[in-house]
C-alpha cells in the first residue's frame, strides 16, 4: 500500500535532495538529486523500484524548473502523486523563532526570511522552492512544513549561546550560537534511545556527525545544551573545506599584512581551509584513510583533526552531569571512517571509552551497531537519515493539524 507518502525537499544552494518517503513504515519509496545547476552539467537522477534513472539538461537549470520537472515528469509519471499528503521541507536556519517544525504560513514565510541573513546561500532559495510548491500544487498549499536545522538547538543555554561580544549584538542584531545539523543530532539521539532502551529525556549522549560539514552535539536528558557549530556552520571542528575554530585575528592579519580582499578571505576559511587545506590533496576521507600511511600531510591533517574532535568530546563530557550513556558517530565519516573512530577513541581513555577493534572494522556502510568493549561507555555508529526525521515530524505535524 501507497496511500499516505511525504514529499521530502532539501535545496542547496546549487542542488536537489527529494525523497518520497512512507513515514510510517520509514520506507524511501523515490530518491533522487538533482544538482550543478549552474553550468551545463546539469541533471537530475532518481531511485525508483530499485531502477536509477537520469535526466541530463545540458543547459543551466534552477529550484524551479527541477520541481516542476519532478512534479510533472517523475511524481505524476510513477503514480505517487496522488498518494502525497504532504511537503516537507528542510529549511537550514529558523532564528530564534522555532524550537520545532511547523505548519507553513505566511508569517512563517516572513520568518525565515527574516533569518535569510545567517544562512543567505539557502534560506531565500528554500523560499523560492516553497512558493513554487504552492503554485504546482495548490492543493497542498497548508499541507507544507519547515523542518528547521536550527531548532533542536534552541534547548541550548544562553550560557553556551552568548558569544562574549558586547551585549548588544546579540540584543539587536541576534548574533548568538544557533548550530546546525539538528535535524541530523535528534534523528540518531531518538535511534540510540530504542538501541539503549533508555528513555529519551533522560539520555545523556555525544553526537558527532562527522561529512562534509562536521559539528558535534551535547545531548543531556534527550535536549541539545551546546554543538559545535554557531552563529554560521563555519564554527568548530575541522571540516572537509572549512576551517573550523580559528583565533579570528587571523582574519585581520590576512586583511591588514596579506593584503587579501574580505569576499577572498571568505572563500579560503569556507571552500580552501579544513582537511583540503590541511593536506593541500583532498578533503574526502575515503582518499585520506588509503593514504594515511603513505603521505605525512594527510598524517598530519588528521592528526589536527581527530585532536580538535577528541577536545570537544571531552569538554562535552562534563555537560552530562552524573553520566554519559553514550558517544554516537554519524555522517559519511562517522559512519565509516574505521581510522577516525580508532584514532580519536584512543585520546579518551580518561573518561573510560575504549573501542573494540574487531567491531569497529565491521561496522560501516550503513550498518548501525555498537563498537566498544565490554567495560567502556557504549560507542554507537548509527546511519543518519535526516529525510525520514523530515518526514516523521511533516507526518506528525500535519496528522494532528
Ligand atoms: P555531507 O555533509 O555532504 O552530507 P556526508 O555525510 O555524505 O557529507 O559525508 C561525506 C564524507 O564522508 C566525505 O569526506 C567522504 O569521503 C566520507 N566517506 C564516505 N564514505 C566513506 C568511507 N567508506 N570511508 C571513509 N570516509 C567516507
Amino acid at each position: 500500500m501507497l496511500n499516505k507518502l511525504i514529499f521530502v525537499i532539501n535545496c542547496g544552494s546549487s542542488s536537489l535532495k527529494f525523497s518520497v518517503i512512507n513515514p510510517l513504515k520509514k520506507k524511501k519509496i523515490l530518491f533522487g538529486l538533482a544538482e550543478n545547476f549552474n553550468n551545463n552539467n546539469s541533471y537530475i537522477k532518481w531511485t525508483f523500484n530499485q531502477n536509477i534513472k537520469k535526466k541530463k539538461f545540458n543547459t543551466k537549470i534552477n529550484h524551479k524548473i527541477i520541481l516542476n520537472y519532478l512534479i510533472n515528469n517523475i511524481l505524476k509519471k510513477n503514480l505517487l502523486y496522488n498518494n502525497i499528503i504532504a511537503i516537507g521541507h528542510r529549511i537550514v536556519h529558523g532564528g530564534e523563532k522555532f524550537i520545532n517544525s511547523v505548519i507553513i504560513t505566511d508569517k512563517v514565510i516572513k520568518e525565515i526570511k527574516k533569518a535569510s541573513i545567517f544562512a543567505p546561500l539557502h534560506n531565500p532559495i528554500q523560499l523560492i522552492s516553497i512558493k513554487e510548491i504552492i503554485k504546482i500544487l495548490p492543493n497542498l498549499k497548508k499541507k507544507q512544513v519547515a523542518v528547521f536545522d536550527t531548532a533542536f538547538h534552541q534547548t541550548i543555554p544562553e550560557k553556551s549561546y552568548l558569544y562574549a561580544l558586547p551585549i548588544k549584538f546579540y540584543e539587536k542584531y541576534k548574533i548568538r550560537r544557533y548550530g546546525a545539523h539538528g535535524t541530523s543530532h535528534k534523528y540518531v539521539t531518538q535511534v540510540a534511545s530504542k538501541i539503549l532502551n533508555i528513555p529519551l529525556n533522560i539520555l545523556n549522549c555525544i553526537s558527532c556527525h562527522l561529512g562534509n560539514g562536521s559539528s558535534i552535539t551535547a545531548i543531556h536528558n534527550g535536549k541539545s545544551v551546546d554543538t559545535s557549530m554557531g552563529l554560521t556552520p563555519l564554527e568548530g571542528l575541522v571540516m572537509g573545506t572549512r576551517c573550523g575554530n580559528i583565533d579570528p585575528a587571523i582574519i585581520f592579519y590576512m586583511y591588514n599584512e596579506l593584503n587579501i580582499k574580505i569576499d577572498k578571505i571568505y572563500k579560503i576559511l569556507t571552500e580552501e581551509s579544513g582537511m583540503l587545506g590541511l593536506t593541500n590533496i583532498t578533503s574526502d576521507f575515503r582518499y585520506i584513510e588509503d593514504n594515511y600511511f603513505k603521505n605525512f600531510k594527510i598524517k598530519r591533517a588528521v592528526n589536527v583533526f581527530v585532536h580538535n574532535l577528541a577536545k570537544y568530546i571531552a569538554s562535552y563530557s562534563i555537560l552530562m552531569k552524573n553520566k554519559i550513556n553514550a558517544i554516537i558517530f554519524t555522517g559519511g565519516i562517522g559512519e565509516n571512517s574505521v581510522l577516525i573512530r580508532e584514532k580519536t577513541v584512543k585520546q579518551l581513555k580518561i573518561l573510560n571509552i575504549f573501542i573494540d577493534q574487531k567491531l569497529n572494522h565491521e561496522i560501516k556502510f550503513g550498518k548501525t551497531g555498537f563498537i566498544n568493549i565490554k567495560n567502556s561507555i557504549p560507542i554507537l555508529v548509527i546511519p543518519t537519515n535526516e529525510e525520514l526525521m523530515i518526514a516523521q515530524d511533516t507526518f506528525k505535524i500535519i496528522m494532528n493539524q
